[in-house]
């Protein structure tokens, strides 16, 4: 059992320093930075990998991001709220069967309030530190994201989590980080990194980002994920790439 197709849905822009993403380098440098989620067309029904930005935003930025809206300008439009992309291409949100969050910061779980009828596959570990982190590193938490009614479905490492679908655990971001590893039938297959891998630029130079819990972590997390994409002939989508996001398939067409 295979996916049967893969939408991109596109979710708005960024503006951040690069040496956020990169480690030390490109301090200074300002990049615009794409945000997305990754819907899975599962034989079982529907999946959707990470809920972007809080769609409030559209209307009231300060109320939706605080400091953010200033600081990293985030560029939303109404189209890019997560419920009319899927509405766009036929879906329900109550068609969703399954969320899967690659990690819990504000720019990938700012839609999970309008998913609490379905399983929402997250890290035990990330869950646990996203509702208690280290001062140091918890301002890209939104505790109001979260604190919902939400069926939270908790795994612990690595594993399937639908006929085709599995998570790989990718600490070092935040402790408890996933990517996804996706088979589509035909045979192809893509991991979709989240923010273990940003920027291409992170693996190309095993670069950390800078906003990491570890940054230790996160290097061996660049290199599990370059080895497992060897060995499975998978492609590797990163989170935050402009580049890469610029040539990809966007819904309503199906990544090819
Ligand atoms: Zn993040």
């Amino acid at each position: 059992m295979a996916v049967e197709k893969i939408f991109i849905l596109p979710g708005g822009f960024l503006n951040v320093d690069r040496s956020i993403l990169l480690s030390s380098m490109g301090m200074g440098q300002v990049i615009k930075i794409p945000v997305y989620s990754v819907l899975l067309m599962d034989p079982d029904g529907p999946i959707l990998i990470d809920l972007g930005l809080n769609p409030d935003g559209v209307q009231n930025p300060e109320k939706a991001w605080g400091a953010r809206a200033k600081l990293i300008k985030p560029q939303l439009h109404e189209e890019d709220d997560v419920r009319r992309r899927l509405k766009a291409i036929g879906l329900a949100v109550s068609d969703i069967k399954m969320v899967i969050l690659t990690h819990m910061h504000w720019d990938h779980t700012g839609a999970l309030r309008f998913f609490t009828h379905c399983p929402v596959v997250v890290q035990r570990d990330e869950h646990r530190f996203a509702f208690n982190p280290d001062p140091f590193i918890s301002s890209p938490y939104m505790p109001n994201h979260f604190h919902h009614p939400v069926d939270y479905q908790f795994v612990e490492g690595d594993g399937f989590v639908a006929p085709g679908v599995s998570v790989i655990k990718t600490a070092g971001h935040t402790p408890g980080h996933q990517s996804v590893l996706v088979r589509v039938a035909g045979g192809k297959s893509y991991i979709f990194t989240g923010d273990a891998v940003p920027l291409m630029d992170n693996l190309k130079l095993k670069v950390p980002l800078g906003n990491a819990y570890s940054a230790k972590q996160c290097v061996e997390s660049l290199y599990r994920l370059e080895h497992l994409a060897q060995l499975r002939e998978a492609e590797i989508i990163p989170s935050h790439d402009m580049s890469v996001y610029a040539i990809m398939d966007k819904s309503p067409d199906a990544l090819k």
